[in-house]
């Protein structure tokens, strides 16, 4: 019995006893805030480890206490999220966004230095601007041609060698699909760990877009993978969450704040998560195939100047030979430029019938916005001038219909325009 089974066969069964609630085929929502100790003895010994008084033992399972701390529809969660990234260990948590800034306030403190990917979610930016810049946190943009050597200079330059903690990437860049190298960043980080000993640098990937299938940030050099678990993960646009993961080390840490700030996931979202893991891949993979055949319309459209979409890249480029290497799919996020500013693409928007006007994505329904007067709009004039977020900016999340509606509505709203 040495097969090993795939993530997709485990994710109906894995870390889940059936004996432990009556038999269940499915794990029953643990709805309940604490736990029943057997002894006051067991309650210590729970206790222990939660705080981190102790290390676990080695056959020991860290015991259900209280539901900040643990709850059994999370930990089954969590177990499964570490089997597409092949994690040692995961947290998940209320939102996307409570997940990335639990990790940016873990491993960055008063004085220290960050580099991180442009443009990047709205969120993650306002929190870095908002909140890290008040707090004292240095923080330098990068583009994706910046090259290893660049990244060196500019953070010797900056004065603040010494304190560089964290270098944050979201790859593909949303909504434009710029490619960052994971590899490249992960050799920077190694410049300064082996420069200043006492000091570990982080690299940390919000895999958001092409996660938790089609890239694996973990055996590409990062430390740390973040999801919005509000889009592929739950894949239904019918819960909010977040994910993080990494090692024991990492997970452990981020545990930690994550009990005091309270920002863990609830029982019934964790096991709606549950739930849309089991299609993960048949829903992702739909949606992939329906994005390529999505692009490879707009591609040839006369209303159509330019498509954003991995699957898009001229082979023989270097930017073909990074998407090669990070990704295993052109995945399911296609952006486009219409002929024509925003009064175009409002027109475009305004005459879409089947794919609805929203913004997130990752869901089953296809859903179309408009960049620039929509998720970028606190991005200044000259950013979104410099990352190609124009006014004729139209990004779609592909969904699970069919190929030829999909088209079909993209077809008639172009015709409106
Ligand atoms: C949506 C999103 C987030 C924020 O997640 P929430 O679940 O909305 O808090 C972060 N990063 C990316 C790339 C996203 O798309």
């Amino acid at each position: 019995m040495s097969h090993k089974l795939r993530p997709e066969s485990l994710m109906m069964t894995h870390g889940y006893k059936p004996e432990l609630s009556e038999g269940a085929v499915k794990p029953p929502i643990f709805q309940t805030s604490t736990f029943v100790f057997q002894t006051a003895e067991e309650g210590k010994a729970f206790f222990e480890v939660a705080y981190g008084l102790r290390e676990k033992g080695q056959d020991e399972n860290l015991g259900l206490i209280y539901s900040r701390l643990n709850n059994p529809n999370l930990e089954i969660l969590e177990d499964r999220l570490c089997l597409w990234d092949k994690s040692e260990d995961c947290a998940v948590f209320e939102s996307g966004m409570s997940a990335i800034s639990s990790v940016l306030l873990e491993f960055l403190k008063p004085g220290d230095l960050m580099l991180y990917s442009t443009p990047t979610y709205g969120g993650t930016d306002h929190f870095i601007h908002d909140l890290l810049v008040k707090i004292n946190v240095t923080a330098l943009p990068i583009r994706p041609d910046h090259t290893k050597k660049d990244m060196i200079k500019m953070i010797e330059k900056s004065g603040k060698a010494d304190r560089l903690a964290l270098i944050y990437l979201e790859t593909p860049a949303n909504p434009t699909n710029d490619l960052f190298d994971i590899g490249r960043c992960a050799k920077v980080a190694k410049h300064f760990n082996k420069k200043y000993k006492d000091k570990k640098v982080h690299v940390a990937v919000d895999n958001t877009y092409m996660g938790p299938l089609w890239s694996h940030p973990l055996t590409l050099g990062a430390d740390i993978v973040l999801y919005s678990a509000t889009k592929y993960i739950g894949g239904h646009s019918d819960l909010i969450a977040g994910a993080v993961l990494g090692s024991k080390e990492v997970i452990g840490r981020i545990k930690v704040l994550r009990t005091f700030l309270g920002n863990m996931v609830g029982p019934h979202t964790a096991w709606l998560l549950l739930r849309s893991l089991e299609t993960l891949k048949v829903r992702m993979e739909a949606q992939m195939k329906n994005a390529q055949a999505v692009a490879n319309f707009i591609k040839y459209h006369p209303k159509v100047k330019r498509v954003h979409y991995l699957g898009c890249i001229p082979q023989g480029t270097k930017e073909y030979k990074l998407y090669k290497k990070q990704y295993s799919s052109p995945g399911a996020m296609v952006s486009f430029e219409i002929k024509g500013g925003e009064k175009a693409s409002f027109k475009f928007l305004n005459a879409l019938s089947l794919i609805k006007l929203a913004v997130s994505l990752g869901s089953t329904e296809s859903l179309a916005q408009h960049p620039a007067s929509m998720t970028h709009i606190g991005v200044s004039d000259e950013d979104k001038k410099a990352f190609g977020i124009t006014s004729s900016l139209i990004r779609l999340s592909i969904g699970v219909e069919h190929a030829d509606d999909i088209i079909w509505d993209i077809q008639q709203a172009l015709e409106k325009v």
